[in-house]
């Protein structure tokens, strides 16, 4: 941190930014005419870099209350600040008008708004809205880059499961808290969500710091964790930082005394996360029905079925094919007044399986049910720092490797819009062209890397 830095509140007539630089003075430097200039069209062009991919504060308070985090932890890091909290004004929009999204943060929502794709979230719960030019649209993907970012900090696990899909095993790769801060600074302000995993909980050191970064920069971390070599002050750091957190179920105990205390804790989100598979389905029946019986999964929020993908070394489950598991599982979950949700690569199957069921109200289920989004509101980043449109398919044709974030310096430019990914992308967007007898086939989108669809095409 060198000095002659300051924390800068840029007011603008659409909202507040607020970041720490140096040499602030250069916002008002015209390129072209090699001087300073007092023309605000000239400094708005160079706010809008300098500022870049900072929150939009819809209030000076807020945008005050943003500059006196960043204050209190450059002093923590036991650096200064020289000129403190200054202001700067410029009488223009930051985003032009129609070409970029604005984002807010008021009273625990956090909102994106552009003329064509819009969202909303409220940062405690996790709800989340999406629409288009107006409420009756539902846009395909998003413009401005991820909503959800799933982020790999740590590969290293002991447990050895089964049907681990990245044959994790003890020795592995972690992110360092210093790679996490250089990624994200690369990542546009559209996200919502950051989904942490990790294998060992105590595998990667940089754990808690990379969570406080996360709330420091506005957003909220959810994890998944093994429930596995868990202590009490891992449970009190994840009920302090995180938003929500998955417990994966591989056997009852670990899984059900890591629910227990977490929300002993006071977490309102904490989930089970199980595999579905042939071998699984019945337990996963009974895991509903635990849900009910057993004290330690009193206050649980919902189970979390994610269905199994043919890959992992060790992984020797069978994909479920047979759409009518999500109906009963669906059936008894509403009959015991059981919460639960599926992964989005279930979702073709889920729709298809509830289809005419009267009990069912598959109305609702169809604005619920949100079919595989990778690359088009989801992105994975790896914990070497490589991007994949989904975590599945690290390693797999075509992705053997991901795109190196370190590199790059245009997110939109170089991933999101990247021939690459594009090309992904419009592969996942079409993966249902056949599906023409379907009611489901506007906004369904089956896997474009595995065989996990049974009902595609028909
Ligand atoms: S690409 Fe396939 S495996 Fe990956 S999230 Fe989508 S449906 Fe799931
Ligand atoms: S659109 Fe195709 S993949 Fe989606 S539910 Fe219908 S048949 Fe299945």
């Amino acid at each position: 941190m060198s000095a002659d830095n300051g924390i800068y509140i840029l007011c603008t007539k659409d909202g507040y930014h607020v970041k720490e630089m140096a040499a602030v003075e250069n916002y008002m430097w015209d390129e072209d005419r090699g001087k300073e200039t007092k023309d605000p069209d000239v400094w708005i062009k160079n706010a809008r870099e300098m500022w870049d991919g900072c929150t939009c504060h819809e209030t000076i308070e807020e945008a005050y209350a943003e500059a006196i985090e960043i204050l209190k932890k450059i002093k923590r890091e036991g650096w200064f600040v020289e000129y403190g909290i200054v202001e700067i004004n410029v009488s223009r929009n930051f985003y032009p008008v129609d070409m970029k999204a604005s984002y807010f943060q008021k009273n625990g929502l956090r909102r994106c708004f552009s003329p064509e794709y819009n969202w909303l979230m409220n940062m405690s719960t996790g709800y989340f809205m999406r629409w288009g030019k107006n409420t009756d649209e539902d846009p395909q993907l998003s413009p401005f880059g991820p909503e959800i970012l799933d982020i790999e900090i740590s590969t290293r696990c002991s447990q050895g499961c089964p049907q681990c899909y990245k044959s994790n095993v003890a020795e592995g790769d972690n992110m360092s808290l210093d790679n996490y801060v250089a990624i994200m600074r690369k990542i546009p302000p559209n996200v919502s969500q950051i989904a942490f995993g990790i294998g060992d909980i105590d595998g990667n050191p940089d754990l808690q710091k990379i969570m406080e970064h996360t709330r420091e920069i506005g957003l909220v971390p959810n994890i998944t964790i093994n429930g596995y070599r868990m202590t009490d002050e891992y449970f009190d750091m994840l009920a302090r930082l995180c938003g929500a957190v998955a417990v994966s179920h591989y056997g009852d105990d670990a899984c059900f005394n890591a629910i227990e205390q977490l929300t002993n804790r006071g977490m309102a989100q904490v989930n089970i996360h199980k595999v579905l598979a042939e071998e699984t389905a019945q337990s996963c029946f009974d895991l509903i029905k635990k849900s009910k019986e057993d004290p330690r999964l009193a206050k649980l929020n919902a189970i979390v079925f994610l269905l199994l993908k043919p890959k992992g070394d060790r992984n020797t489950m069978t994909v479920l094919k047979d759409n009518t598991v999500y109906r009963d599982l669906l059936l008894l979950a509403n009959e015991l007044g059981v919460s639960i949700g599926m992964d989005s690569c279930s979702g073709p199957s889920m729709l298809k399986g509830c289809e005419g069921v009267a009990s069912l109200d598959t109305r609702s289920l169809e604005t619920c049910v949100e079919p595989c989004e990778s690359s088009c509101f989801s992105f994975y980043i790896n914990a070497l720092g490589e991007g994949f449109p989904c975590s599945f398919c690290e390693g797999e044709t075509g992705w053997e490797k991901g795109i190196d974030l370190y590199q790059v310096t245009d997110f939109i430019k170089e991933v999101w819009n990247s021939t690459r990914i594009t090309a992904w992308r419009a592969k996942l967007l079409g993966s249902t062209s056949e599906c023409s007898d379907c009611k489901f086939q506007t906004g369904c989108r089956a896997c474009p890397q595995f065989d996990l669809t049974p009902c595609l095409g028909g």
